[in-house]
């Protein structure tokens, strides 16, 4: 994009073009009002003047030709003036934004050549040239030329001005004490008309950039209050959370306590509460140590142990491990792979907590007969793990939210499933620490499909014995937590 070079004229960067024409419309502005004030000012005075030559000069006029062009300047200088103004007005009323600057210029050149004009007549009378310099110098200070206009109209005045003194003064001590009174004037009108200038275009730049720092203030502002948004809502969401497994705890151990208390109790019944403690304990710890995770990758101190391991047996292991609690929920997980094993660095322990979480999360937001498919396929250099389900799918504006701590698609507390929203934060996160990604293919109505890309790269410390196999044994344990928000 084009941009205009600061030449460390003003601070900061430099200004864009979409900067510099809106500088350059705010000068066209100020530029136009300013000529107007003027106008009205020059239409005042020279109506006091006209009258003064009316009153004072009318005896002088017979002897002196000059006080005669003098009332007639005035006169004229008033009538072009009015009809400047009408013109004005009718352009800025309009507010036609291409003339302004046309306008300006017009102002700006008949006072000066009146000027010029009353300046020589002067010469006759006074010996001075005031009118000329009083009418430049105001205009550079009031008007704000950019440095190549002020140039070309102050410098042409003083060419035809002095041609005309040329012309007009015979004394050549006269006419040259004002060639030099007047160049020094017309220098002095375009130093002042400079400063002007860059002043001007400083305190706008200025502005801007307050206006901008104000602008990313009032976003970040806005960001601050989301997150606000979004931290009451997950205090309100693990209240909820907290309250429902504690409700329940507390409710079945009073069952419980009837129960015994009546003695002629059934067993079943005390089964039932029995089982409804452990799963909403299960509920909390799980709670609980998601909590602490979420902490410990915000504290970055979170480790993993990577070792080298079959991703493709884990995979499966772990898979038909949840196979007989998703079998129970009428739901089928159908494990499928092309790659007979795949040894790469990973921490066993955290893929299965990856695994176990898109399991979860499948199996909640899956319909009774409907199906869950684990794939393992190899892309260039990344080992891909599919966790795909035909549940309800994740709405467009979702998909990239959902990883985001705290988000969920259905909020409401009515909202028939469980959960606190930081599941898939946390597995983003451990994905990232294995140097993997994590991405959601879904549509709304149509089930999801969770991928995880795993580098494919080896570490020098293999998987000690014994291990896997531990890990194997200890997993019902974890599944029943992992998967405690899903109900009977
Ligand atoms: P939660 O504990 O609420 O499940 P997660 O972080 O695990 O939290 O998931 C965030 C949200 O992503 C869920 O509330 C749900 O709206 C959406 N989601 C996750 N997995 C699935 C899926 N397999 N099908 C449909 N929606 C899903």
């Amino acid at each position: 994009m084009f941009k205009w070079v600061n030449h460390g004229i003003l601070p900061g960067p430099d200004l864009t073009e979409d900067d510099q024409i809106e500088f350059e419309d705010y000068r066209k502005e100020l530029n136009i009002n300013r000529c107007k004030t003027i106008a009205y000012f020059v239409l005042y005075i020279n109506f006091i003047l006209i009258i003064v030559d009316l009153l004072l000069y009318k005896p002088l006029r017979s002897a002196h030709p000059s006080y005669t062009y003098l009332f007639y300047s005035h006169v004229f200088v008033n009538i072009l003036m009015i009809i400047w103004l009408f013109a004005a007005r009718q352009i800025i009323g309009r507010k036609i934004k291409s003339k302004y600057l046309l306008m300006c210029y017009l102002c700006i050149n008949i006072i000066i050549y009146w000027g010029i004009f009353m300046g020589l007549n002067d010469l006759e009378i006074s010996g001075q040239m005031l009118a000329y310099i009083i009418c430049v110098l105001a205009l550079s200070i009031f008007i704000y030329l950019a440095p190549f206009e002020s140039f070309t109209t102050y410098f042409v005045s003083l060419i035809i001005l002095i041609v005309g003194l040329a012309l007009f003064v015979k004394d050549d001590k006269i006419l040259y004490n004002n060639i030099v009174n007047i160049t020094i004037t017309i220098l002095c009108a375009y130093i002042a008309s400079n400063i002007n200038y860059i002043t001007l275009k400083k305190g706008f730049y200025s502005n801007k950039v307050i206006l901008s720092s104000k602008k990313e203030l009032e976003e970040k502002n806005l960001k601050l209050k989301e997150y606000e948004k979004l931290r009451t809502d997950f205090f309100a969401n693990i209240s909820h959370e907290l309250r429902t497994p504690l409700n329940i705890i507390y409710g079945s151990q009073q069952m419980i306590e009837s129960i015994l208390l009546q003695r002629n109790g059934e067993n079943r019944n005390i089964e039932k509460y029995l089982k409804m403690i452990k799963q909403n304990s299960y509920r909390l710890t799980r709670l609980v140590s998601n909590l602490i995770d979420m902490t410990k990758i915000d504290a970055t101190i979170y480790q993993i142990g990577l070792v080298n391991c079959d991703i493709v047996g884990l995979v499966e292991d772990i898979s038909m491990s949840a196979a007989g609690y998703t079998e129970s929920k009428g739901i089928s997980l159908i494990f499928d792979t092309e790659v007979e094993e795949k040894i790469i660095s990973c921490d066993p322990e955290k893929i299965e907590r990856i695994m176990l979480n898109l399991l979860s999360n499948s199996i909640k937001f899956t319909q009774i007969s409907g199906s869950i498919f684990v794939n393992v396929f190899l892309t260039k250099g990344y080992v891909n793990i599919s966790v795909k389900d035909t549940g309800i799918g994740i709405p467009d504006d979702m998909k990239e939210l959902i990883f985001d701590r705290f988000v969920q698609v259905d909020k409401t507390i009515k909202r028939n499933r469980e959960g606190s929203g930081i599941g898939l934060s946390i597995v983003k996160s451990l994905v990232e620490l294995h140097n993997g990604s994590i991405r959601v293919n879904s549509s709304l109505g149509q089930g999801s499909e969770f991928i995880v890309s795993l580098p494919d790269m080896v570490t020098n410390s293999d998987c000690e014995d014994g291990y896997l196999k531990s890990l194997d044994e200890q997993r019902i344990e974890r599944i029943r937590i992992e998967f405690s928000d899903i109900y009977e």
